[in-house]
């Protein structure tokens, strides 16, 4: 019996024999090989990957070069520490991979300081909020007391300084005006090791509103104020907060996850990139930045020696497979395609928000300065966020349900939804497709009614589409997507038939 590798390699005449699909057979294999339903699954996530055009402002396709730094024995290695500062023996390659790591994204970003081990967003805020607690409030108490060794301090002491850096304030954007989860909301930790503020956009224009956010940081005189979103269409004047917080004496902190590409790219500059601006940037970098899932932590030198414990003293060991990925994904982000690239993501979220306009859609603040909109649907079609993500869904497209500033639908049905260009742009979508994506979103939603609970009123869940609608969006999703396939390069019928049994 042949492997599926031997049977493609003797099935393809050898001039159309890509290395890069190659590689995947024979990395597959090896997966199928013990798990065979975990090598159908991955299969399968490639059709539906396929099938869908994706919409989802936080995701992206990262290139099958940063996937393949991903899959291999780094994964073995502890390194705790960081590069020429480590817990175990043997780091010596973890220290390169590390420190190239680091080295690309403080030139790709212009930092002076890269901290790369963080393995997801909410984990480099988590190092961002104790390296800056670390360096405001322990550093100063531990010279006053005149002891670097924490187990030294007296329990008296140690009782006091555990107190004063639980009692911090942090002021950041509110959930539902956009921020994350992270920034200081109650279901998250942040709202527990913070006294947590958070401003938000103003209720007319929906814009952030800087006079207002510098009274409020004035009255709240916040340890850190942070910025940065999830969910605002708009690009955020840094300069701006850079002079709130010198005003209130905070240090200002900015969580790019969701727009990095667009300052990798050189879209955002001057005062839009808030590298040049912040004490501290997170960043996710499998966003816009189109890198493997993780985060990074950029900073001001001073706050460098804090970044760097990140662990042990909130990350396990550093993941060596994903910081050697992410140097490939910065590697690439420093190329002048991929700054075309978020140009170009920039410029088809306002070609896809000016057709959505001109056909008549709501939309949050009114267009976009960035990847993203919210279309708000419940005034235009008295549908839910959750009704309108689920109709969409069944049509082939995928995009997430968001919650309007102020949303009366709360945060689980909400009344938007969200809209990103970063993964279509990477498939090689331009302007004419945006109008046609647009096209399909309006044909959807003026098909879909709610369905009718059985006391007859209109479920907050549930949808009816028109068949005809539904049918007619999932031709020309198909159509879209048929010009535009992802990873050409894998062959998707042989896959499917070597490894969905
Ligand atoms: C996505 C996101 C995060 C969290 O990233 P994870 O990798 O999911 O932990 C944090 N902050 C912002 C602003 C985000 O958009």
């Amino acid at each position: 019996m042949s492997t599926p590798l031997q049977k493609y390699l003797s099935g393809t005449s050898p001039d159309k024999i890509s290395p890069a699909f190659t590689a995947y057979v024979a990395n597959l294999q090896e997966v199928a090989a013990v798990g065979p339903e975990i090598a159908a699954s991955i299969v399968k996530e490639l059709e539906a990957q396929r099938s869908h055009l994706k919409l989802i402002a936080s995701e992206n396709y990262c290139s099958l070069n940063v996937q393949a730094a991903m899959g291999n024995l780094l994964t073995d290695k502890y390194a705790e520490g960081y590069p020429s500062h480590r817990y175990y023996g043997g780091c010596n390659n973890i220290d390169d991979i590390e420190s190239a790591a680091a080295e690309e994204a403080k030139a790709l970003f212009g930092a002076e300081h890269a901290y790369v081990q963080p393995h997801s967003g909410a984990d480099a805020n988590l190092v961002a909020y104790w390296a800056i607690l670390s360096a405001k409030i322990e550093a100063p108490i531990l010279e006053k007391i005149g002891e670097t060794n924490l187990s030294k301090l007296t329990d008296a002491q140690w009782a006091d300084l555990r107190a004063k850096l639980g009692n911090q304030r942090l002021m950041g954007l509110d959930y539902y005006s956009g921020g994350h989860l992270t920034h200081g909301y109650r279901q998250n930790v942040s709202a527990r090791m913070f006294d947590s503020y958070s401003y938000t956009v103003d209720k007319e224009t929906g814009l952030l509103d800087y006079d207002a956010i510098e009274k409020q940081a004035m009255e709240v005189k916040p340890l850190i104020l942070l910025t940065g979103y999830s969910a605002y269409p708009r690009a955020i004047n840094f300069r701006r907060f850079r002079e709130i917080a010198d005003k209130c004496g905070a240090v200002l902190m900015v969580d790019m996850a969701h727009f990095a590409g667009l300052v990798a790219g050189k879209v955002f500059t001057g005062d839009e990139n808030p590298v040049a601006w912040a004490d501290v940037v997170t960043t996710t970098t499998h966003k816009t930045l189109r890198g493997p899932r993780g985060a990074i932590v950029l900073c001001k030198a001073p706050f460098a020696e804090f970044v760097n414990k990140g662990c042990p003293l909130v990350l396990g060991g550093p993941l060596a497979h994903v910081m050697a990925a992410k140097a490939i994904a910065f590697k690439e982000a420093r190329t002048d395609s991929y700054r075309q690239y978020a140009h170009k993501v920039q410029e088809n979220a306002r070609a896809l928000a000016a057709e959505c306009l001109k056909l008549g859609l709501k939309l949050q603040t009114g267009g976009t300065d960035n990847h993203l909109m919210l279309i708000d649907i419940q005034s235009t079609h008295g549908l839910t966020g959750r009704q309108g993500e689920n109709a969409m869904f069944e049509c082939g497209i995928t995009l997430n349900r968001n919650s309007l500033p102020f949303d009366p639908n709360g945060a689980w049905w909400t009344s938007g939804l969200r809209v990103g260009t970063p993964a279509v742009t990477t498939l090689g979508m331009g302007a004419a497709e945006m109008k046609e994506i647009a096209s399909i979103i309006k044909l959807v939603l003026d098909g879909t009614k709610p369905a009718m609970t059985e006391k007859g009123t209109p479920a907050k869940g549930k949808i009816v589409i028109e068949p005809a609608v539904q049918a007619e969006a999932k031709k020309r999703v198909a159509a879209l997507l048929g010009k535009f396939v992802l990873y050409p390069e894998l062959d998707l019928d042989f896959l499917k038939a070597e490894f969905i049994k």
